[in-house]
């Protein structure tokens, strides 16, 4: 007899795309297929409050959880609550209905602990960590006009709208992001979106060295869609513009929004242009966790793609008790790659933004999880997890050039600089070492004590400050004025 064979780390099973039926949730047992596929319905049944989700699930969630819901919005809440139907729908689809047996599964849900966090979830010791900051990434220091940042020498990010069919409680954009939360005072655009729009086509016909533009907000599924088709066609007008990349979670979270009629020839026409013109015109959305990966989602992707867009393909964020292990991340790349046709393409590490420290995960857990998923996807498919590090951008978790383990301080250097560092005399030196802070409740117990030691008393006086009040928007420079786009 031969020896047993060994089993592989991951094990590799089909799967089957699934729409979670939403009548076995007492609100919607009336509600049709037709009504379901429905973008405005879903839309104007979204739940943005606890009256709204006791009014879809009735009895099945207990008081106590409807508590620590409403002590999370009041203590810690970065996002305010927007579900569309087609989100909630996939939490606890197979949960008993036995009231404390479905609260239990709910809780432990990964879409519900992204999408709807509890009092519970946060990190009693560290629910911010001491560096986190309300824009981490620092977008609005580098805008070059009101709401597009010029941070890589190629490639800008164009935020054409402050709003989204959903908010994830872990938004990199909390800053702007939604409407306030007690927590947080958001920031504005002030231009109006039209002449916003105006400044950026501005900005770009006179910097030809950028190539990439990735559409964005908020979610592209909140601009309406005359408003969008416009703004393409005319990038798609600037000879040096040669990718364009939309983005929008709703292809996951409201895929019934890009499955209108409307929306899909409108996105036909501007295919077309793109194609005519040779530019790669891509959908980026954001999948966390392969329950949310259900036929509509794919349909959604399939028909974005029938309409001639080249690729859609998958930024997702990287959370503990969300997709933090192997097999939840191959699980969800093996559904969107193989069923859905949605290019798995990065993971980033959750952004430190505050009272995300519950979500984040360590530099080191997140380059054993980049080697614990190579070879199994096609190549192509297998997703970078990358760092966003503030006032240097994206990298792969591997390219840490320092990492003190202890304090979870990794460092690393980067080989551009942004047009605003280009612009002032000197610049930034290439050499310097950027700082990322691993969580502190991940660290040995000396690396814990230490950030106690440098923070508690600062941590005290200034966190509710720097929560609560937007960081000042940043003057527009010359050429960014009405004026100036004349
Ligand atoms: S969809 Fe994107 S921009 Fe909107 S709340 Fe979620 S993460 Fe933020």
């Amino acid at each position: 007899m031969g020896a047993a064979r060994p089993r592989q780390p991951y094990q590799y099973v089909r799967t089957v795309l699934v729409e979670p039926d939403w009548r076995r949730l007492p609100g919607w047992r009336g509600v049709t297929e037709a009504q379901w596929r429905d973008a405005q319905w879903q839309r104007a049944h979204c739940v943005k409050n606890a009256r709204q989700l006791r009014a879809v699930v009735g009895d099945l969630l207990t008081d106590a959880f409807y508590g620590q819901l409403a002590a999370d919005q009041a203590e810690f809440a970065t996002m305010s609550m927007l579900l569309p139907p087609q989100m909630l729908n996939t939490m606890a689809a197979d949960a008993p209905t036995e009231r404390h047996a479905f609260t239990a599964a709910f809780l432990a849900d990964p879409v519900r602990r992204y999408m709807l966090p509890v009092r519970a979830d946060r990190h009693p010791r560290w629910p911010s960590h001491p560096k986190a900051e309300r824009d981490s990434l620092h977008e609005a220091q580098m805008w070059v006009v009101e709401g597009l940042t010029h941070r890589y020498p190629t490639k800008v990010l164009a935020e054409l709208v402050s709003t989204c069919p959903q908010y994830c409680g872990h938004c990199t954009r909390m800053d702007l992001v939604g409407t306030s939360t007690p927590q947080v005072t958001k920031a504005k655009l002030v231009l109006r979106p039209v002449h916003r729009q105006e400044l950026m086509l501005d900005y770009l016909k006179r910097t030809p060295s950028v190539r990439d533009v990735v559409v964005s907000g908020g979610d592209l599924a909140n601009v309406p869609w005359p408003q969008l088709e416009s703004f393409l066609l005319r990038l798609l007008e600037l000879e040096t513009v040669r990718d364009i990349r939309l983005a929008s979670k709703s292809v996951v979270g409201l895929p019934q929004h890009w499955l209108q009629p409307e929306v899909l020839e409108g996105v036909h026409r501007v295919a077309e242009v793109a194609a005519r013109r040779a530019v790669n015109l891509a959908v980026h959305t954001h999948a966390n966790h392969v329950r949310s990966v259900t036929p509509l989602v794919a349909e959604a992707a399939r028909a974005l793609l029938e309409a001639g867009v080249r690729d859609v393909r998958n930024q997702g964020v990287l959370m503990r008790g969300v997709n933090a292990t192997p097999d939840d991340l191959l699980d969800l790349c093996f559904a969107l790659q193989g069923e859905a046709n949605i290019l798995p393409y990065y993971f980033y590490l959750c952004d430190m933004i505050p009272n995300a420290e519950h979500w984040r995960t360590s530099v080191h857990e997140a380059q054993r999880l980049q080697e614990a998923i190579m070879g199994y996807l096609p190549g192509y498919a297998t997703p970078r997890l990358v760092c966003d590090v503030p006032n240097l951008g994206k990298r792969w978790v591997h390219q840490a050039v320092g990492y003190d383990r202890e304090r979870g301080i990794s460092y690393w250097t980067k080989n551009y600089r942004t047009e605003l560092e280009v612009r002032a005399a000197g610049g930034t030196p290439l050499e310097r070492r950027h700082p990322y802070y691993d969580p502190v409740d991940t660290l040995p117990e000396a690396g814990r004590r230490w950030w106690s030691e440098q923070t508690t008393a600062q941590t005290a006086r200034t966190a509710p400050t720097a929560l609560a009040v937007p960081a000042p928007r940043p003057a527009p420079t010359p050429q960014t004025t009405p004026e100036g786009a004349r």
